[in-house]
């Protein structure tokens, strides 16, 4: 384990959209940032689980993949010069005569004088099937999320699940893949009804094969190379299903982590804010975006990006102390590069 030690204005806890969306309002305030996500690529959840997805709740774009939208956020912020420690989670944050130290599983330390945690739900997982040595096969024929619709063009998919992402990569499967099997133990869909009625249509034309009522039970296969999943009825009918790829979506394991031992005020697994300020229980530590919680909350990206801006204008008086803000639209300002 390598020890460094930096300094930074305001330690950003999360690189999902609204960390990234924060490294902007700090920066625009003349705060630098210093950001830490867990995983290896900034983006979050919007990286991790749904990058090809468009959205269409983002002011002023009437329909933005989710990839593009963070490497927009990522351009934005781009003129601050953040730096970004990826990879490892954030594990211990320590109070300091001048704000707090920050360390991460890899050993890098940082010294902020504020902190800004944009962890969303966590560190957060999918829930792995109980299936004998599935890990030999995870990130080359089984995996947890879709990264890239083409990796699975002309390949047997099987998908397992029966909420809204087994039912919508089913669908946007079915005319890439060359086969998609989709296995669920109910006949009935957890997903938004538009999607379970066409998932039932294309079934009715053999577009995609519904295996129900059946469950997972192995793996077959050579190294990493999946060859074909066994699934078992409920009264005990044994299917062998040749496959190429295994997609489980039986949902996210929400992990707070570390980030629970912070000594922050939970309401069920999220950081309790002051809604004006973003400000959490504990001075000088602020929460923004999924994580955080205050009545009449929207768990949605926008309400995130308007925390960012809450928080860092809270924060600005803990790095310039006695300073007054004079308040200047971007307009007025423009975009000030911090080196
Ligand atoms: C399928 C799907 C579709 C969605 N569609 C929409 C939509 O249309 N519109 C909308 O507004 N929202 C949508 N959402 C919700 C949206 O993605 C979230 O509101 C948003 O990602 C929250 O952003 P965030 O930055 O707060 O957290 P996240 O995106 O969750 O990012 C948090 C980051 O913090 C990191 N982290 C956590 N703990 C630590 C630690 N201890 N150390 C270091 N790093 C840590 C994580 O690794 C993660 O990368 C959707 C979500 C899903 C799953």
């Amino acid at each position: 384990m390598t020890e460094t030690r930096e300094r930074t204005d305001v330690a950003i806890i999360g690189g999902g959209p609204v960390g990234l969306f924060a490294i902007f309002e700090c920066g625009m305030l003349g705060m630098r940032a210093h950001v830490f996500d867990a995983l290896d690529t900034v983006g979050g959840q919007c990286a991790a689980l749904y990058p090809e997805k468009p959205i269409y709740d983002i002011p002023a774009y009437p329909r933005i993949e989710a990839a593009e939208l963070i490497d927009r956020l990522a351009e934005q912020a781009l003129p601050f010069s953040p730096r970004y420690h990826l990879g490892s989670q954030v594990e211990r944050i320590e109070r300091e005569a001048e704000g707090w130290l920050l360390t991460n599983a890899a050993g890098a330390c940082v010294a902020a004088k504020a902190v800004i945690v944009a962890a969303g739900v966590g560190a957060f997982g999918p829930n792995r099937p109980p299936l004998a040595g599935i890990e030999a096969f995870e990130g080359k024929s089984v995996h947890y999320y879709v990264k890239r619709r083409e990796d699975f063009r002309d390949k047997r998919v099987v998908i397992a699940g029966g909420g809204d992402s087994a039912v919508d990569w089913a669908l946007s499967l079915a005319d890439c893949a060359k086969q998609v099997m989709v296995v669920h133990r109910r006949p009935k869909f957890r997903a938004a009804p538009e999607s379970a009625a066409r998932l039932e249509a294309l079934a009715a034309q053999g577009a995609i094969d519904l295996v129900i009522p059946f469950q997972l039970a192995a793996l077959e296969g050579e190294g990493s190379s999946l060859s074909a999943v066994l699934v078992d009825s409920l009264k005990g009918e044994r299917r062998r299903l040749e496959a190429d790829m295994l997609l489980p979506f039986f949902g996210l394991s929400m992990n707070l982590g570390p980030i629970a031992e912070w000594g922050l005020d939970l309401e069920r697994s999220h950081i309790r804010v002051a809604p004006a300020s973003c400000a959490t229980s504990v001075p000088g530590i602020f929460a923004i975006g999924d994580i955080a919680t205050y009545p009449g909350k929207l768990k949605l990206i926008l309400s995130g990006f308007a925390e960012a801006a809450l928080a860092a204008h809270a924060a600005r008086p803990l790095v310039f102390p006695g300073e007054a803000l004079h308040f200047e639209y971007s307009t007025t300002s423009g975009v000030p590069r911090l080196s």
